[in-house]
């Protein structure tokens, strides 16, 4: 027998590597016209890797015990900051200490105690306003001015240093952004929580022009609303648990299934299985066509 044409979409979009919940979720993936992308984990790999460790002069912390502290306060950390941290201690043979009370804040950062000193590792934005001592802020611009993602250390509500992390481009994120212009007529928006310039940059390479930086959970939440509001059926693709509310928003959530969260891969309508981005391009070609059969 002939399978349904959106059932028969659903089983082609998991041959391309695009496991769609149901064959409804084909249906609205047909109808979108508008895009929003986030930044860390979607147009990049995911597998990010710390190239500056950085202490603030006269704080009395050197390199390695800022990275012992940041990364025993990540230990529990999902996301692709956190561990990226971790993976720097482990690759300098650094003992991590046992934290206690770990507690993460989505788009923020995270919280613990490494032995009796409170450790927050996070977004400078956030961070930086309450934190005490001076030092840091230079050191924030001057890594994020050269385009990494800056994560302050605070030790007891002083800044104690920065980590520079930066990650890689996906091959195909210029082609995919390509395509999904030529799908919707409007080049894909970027929502990211990272920092303005390395947004910036990232978004000059691969063809975005409409760039929201700095953007906490219900910020992407905002975004998206507002696209939905002037009509548009906007396709969110993300892969953190910051991402998880713009997914359950979107008309459409699509999640990057490698380095994704739990909660945005159950969030999201769809999952990218095979970790290429250009997946998702193709997919909606395919929706498309589906709709045209089943109308
Ligand atoms: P994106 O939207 O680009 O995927 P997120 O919203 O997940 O980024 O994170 C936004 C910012 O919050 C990061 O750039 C970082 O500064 C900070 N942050 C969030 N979680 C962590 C963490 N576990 N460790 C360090 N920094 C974090
Ligand atoms: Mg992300």
């Amino acid at each position: 027998s002939t399978m349904p044409p959106l059932l028969s979409a659903l089983a082609n979009a998991g041959r391309h590597g695009v496991l769609a919940k149901s064959a409804v979720v084909m249906e609205r993936l047909g109808r979108i016209d508008a895009v929003a992308l986030d930044k860390t984990g979607t147009l990049t790999e995911g597998s990010p890797h710390v190239t500056d460790i950085r202490p603030v002069p006269g704080s009395g912390t050197d390199e390695e015990t800022l990275l012992r502290l940041a990364a025993a306060a990540e230990h529990r950390s999902e996301h692709p900051l956190g561990r990226a941290v971790v993976a720097a201690a482990r690759a300098r043979g650094l003992d991590l200490a046992e934290a206690a009370g770990f507690s993460s804040v989505p788009g923020r950062g995270v919280t613990a105690t490494v032995g009796d000193r409170t450790v927050r590792v996070g977004s400078p934005a956030h961070l930086l306003p309450g934190a005490d001592g001076a030092g840091a802020e230079g050191i924030v611009r001057e890594l994020e001015d050269a385009g990494r993602t800056a994560v302050l250390v605070v030790v007891d509500g002083t800044s104690a240093g920065v980590l520079g992390v930066t990650d890689r481009l996906r091959p195909d994120a210029a082609a995919t952004v390509a395509a999904l212009t030529r799908l919707t007529g409007t080049p894909p928006a970027l929502l990211t929580g990272d920092n303005a310039p390395a947004a910036a940059r990232l978004a000059a390479e691969v063809g975005v022009t409409d760039v929201r930086a700095g953007l906490l959970p219900e910020e992407k939440v905002a975004a998206v609303r507002e696209w939905e509001e002037q009509g548009r059926a906007v396709l969110v693709v993300g892969d953190g648990v910051n991402d998880a509310p713009a997914l359950a928003a979107a008309h459409t959530g699509v999640a990057m299934g490698r380095a994704g969260s739990d909660l945005a891969l159950e969030t999201a309508d769809a999952v990218v299985v095979r970790d290429e981005l250009g997946t998702v391009p193709a997919v909606v070609r395919l929706s498309r066509a589906a709709r045209r059969l089943v109308l």
